[in-house]
């Protein structure tokens, strides 16, 4: 069995965000995940808001988080190569909604958070596109947006350079304690463990219960979503809210980190913590709503739709140490804002670890990581000069998104390598455009089988699901 000095259960953008702070220490530091990939769970299905940190409640672990987690994404997106925009966004209103948004700016001024409240016309200047409606918004200029899982991709692969290791497809079964040390079961074998961090997500009352520690009650709230063309990108400038309420902070219009806009979320209560299936009555409501902020809806412009879920635990994140267990720590119940708290979250959770594991830092590791080449960004000089280099960055393979075979060579072979044709698509884009992998899907296909060494047969397409069983003429 082997033996670890920190585990990671989890990894979503909190225990990727955590292992990453681990890696740079003397530790043998593991992250087992359930999934054939991380961030294949609520960091894969969430609007990828840089939440400015107006909205959260005074004194709570949300704004705290929140509100130091915010220029962190800013930076480490730089450091790990994300796509991201400090586009600002503004919460929209009618006339009679200027007490909501004076609202906002006492709890934006509690939390040190920079804000201003614009009239009309101030706020068309920012987002021409606001309903007929709106007299009034609250311009935050430091919120923005990233592509949420590339930022738990960038955690890991930086990890994963700075020597930690990340076992897929291992979901923990059993917690059993021996000898001072944690043993976690799961089907790829069983590791030992002095300390683990729970950052299970939608699950992470489950390992608590597996572990003997604090008992939690769940509840779900499903938020679905529009995906529109990236031709709709121009129509939007900054994210558009409405005011939020109990439920959530609304349902916005934005434009995506990559290059799309998106309509949503909804906020649909449920007991059920796979439920990621959108439903005709709530992609319904997103259709009267959005037109309420926003004047150009574009839904015949929707290229899909998907459903995150966010996981609540009362009404606050749960983090810290177990009282129950010892050498256990809790990183759960990370609903919204969780992926612009992630980074602070994860200092904090490595300063709780540090008590246990009083590790020395390495005299060296990796902070920037290597550029991605990405062939859409890149001058006509830039493109012949790898081509040069390279033939395979002059094949495109995915023509909505101009995606090269070099950059699908380089999903598979990054520090976590991408093993399916889902992976592949969350770090190069591949099938993510209009056409939905229509035309590219078996082309990947074909060079994930090549680059792995599988049959075409076993190249899943993600979270398990085969695409092929098998070549026709091989049938009897
Ligand atoms: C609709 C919606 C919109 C949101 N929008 C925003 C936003 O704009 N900005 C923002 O800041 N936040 C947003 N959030 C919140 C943010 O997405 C979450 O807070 C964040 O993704 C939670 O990350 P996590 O790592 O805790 O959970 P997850 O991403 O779910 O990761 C948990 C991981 O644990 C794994 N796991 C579960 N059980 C086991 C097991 N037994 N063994 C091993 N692994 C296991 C899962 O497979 C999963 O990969 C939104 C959330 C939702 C649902």
């Amino acid at each position: 069995m082997e033996k670890f000095d920190v585990t990671v259960i989890g990894g979503g953008i909190v225990g990727t965000a955590v292992l990453d702070r681990l890696s740079r220490y003397q530790l043998k530091a593991l992250l087992l995940e359930k999934c054939d990939d991380v961030a294949s769970f609520t960091t894969r299905a969430n609007s990828g808001i840089v939440h400015a940190g107006y909205d959260c409640e005074p004194g709570t672990l949300k704004a705290k988080y929140n509100v130091l987690g915010n220029p962190l994404i800013w930076k480490e997106a730089e450091e790990l190569d994300v796509p991201h925009l400090k586009c600002g966004s503004i919460v929209v209103v009618g006339e009679d909604g200027l007490d909501g948004l004076k609202e906002l700016e006492r709890k934006a001024k509690a939390n040190g958070v920079e804000v201003q409240i614009l009239d009309r016309e101030e706020t068309l200047k920012l987002e021409p596109n606001v309903a007929d409606r709106i007299a009034y918004s609250l311009y935050a200029p430091t919120a923005g947006i990233v592509s949420p899982y590339q930022m738990a991709i960038g955690y890991a692969d930086r990890a994963v350079s700075n020597g930690a290791k990340i076992v897929l497809e291992a979901p923990v079964t059993e917690i059993r304690s021996k000898g001072g040390e944690y043993i976690l079961s799961t089907p790829k074998g069983e590791f030992s463990t002095r300390l683990v961090i729970n950052c299970a997500g939608a699950h992470g009352a489950d390992i608590n219960d597996l572990a003997g520690a604090e008992h939690f009650e769940t509840t779900y709230r499903r938020g679905d979503y529009f995906v529109l063309d990236s031709t709709e990108r121009k129509n939007v400038n900054t994210v558009i809210f409405p005011l939020p309420t109990a439920a959530g902070k609304g349902i916005l219009v934005a434009p995506t980190a990559d290059g799309n806009v998106i309509y949503g979320p909804t906020a649909i209560d449920t007991n059920d913590s796979e439920d990621v299936a959108s439903s005709l009555d709530s992609l319904d409501v997103l259709r009267a709503s959005v037109p309420l902020t926003y004047k150009r809806p574009a839904f015949n412009k929707c290229i899909r739709v998907y459903s995150g879920l966010r996981t609540l635990i009362g009404h606050d994140f749960v983090i810290g140490k177990s009282k129950l267990r010892e050498n256990f720590i809790m990183a759960i119940g990370i609903c919204s804002p969780g992926l612009t708290s992630a980074p602070a979250i994860a200092d904090e959770v490595l300063s709780m670890a540090q008590e246990t594991l009083h590790a020395e830092k390495k005299a060296e590791y990796v902070t920037v990581m290597p550029r991605h080449k990405r062939i859409k960004e890149l001058s006509e000089e830039e493109i012949e000069k790898l081509i040069a280099e390279d033939s395979r960055y002059g094949r495109i393979v995915c023509r909505c998104e101009k995606v090269t075979e070099g950059e699908i060579v380089d999903a598979i072979h990054s520090p976590l390598p991408a093993t399916t044709v889902d992976a592949v698509k969350r770090r190069c884009r591949a099938g993510m455009g209009r056409c939905q992998g229509g035309f590219c899907g078996t082309r990947v296909m074909q060079i994930l089988s090549r680059e792995l060494n599988i049959p075409l047969s076993e190249v899943k397409k993600g979270l398990g699901a085969n695409i092929a069983r098998y070549r026709v003429k091989e049938v009897e």
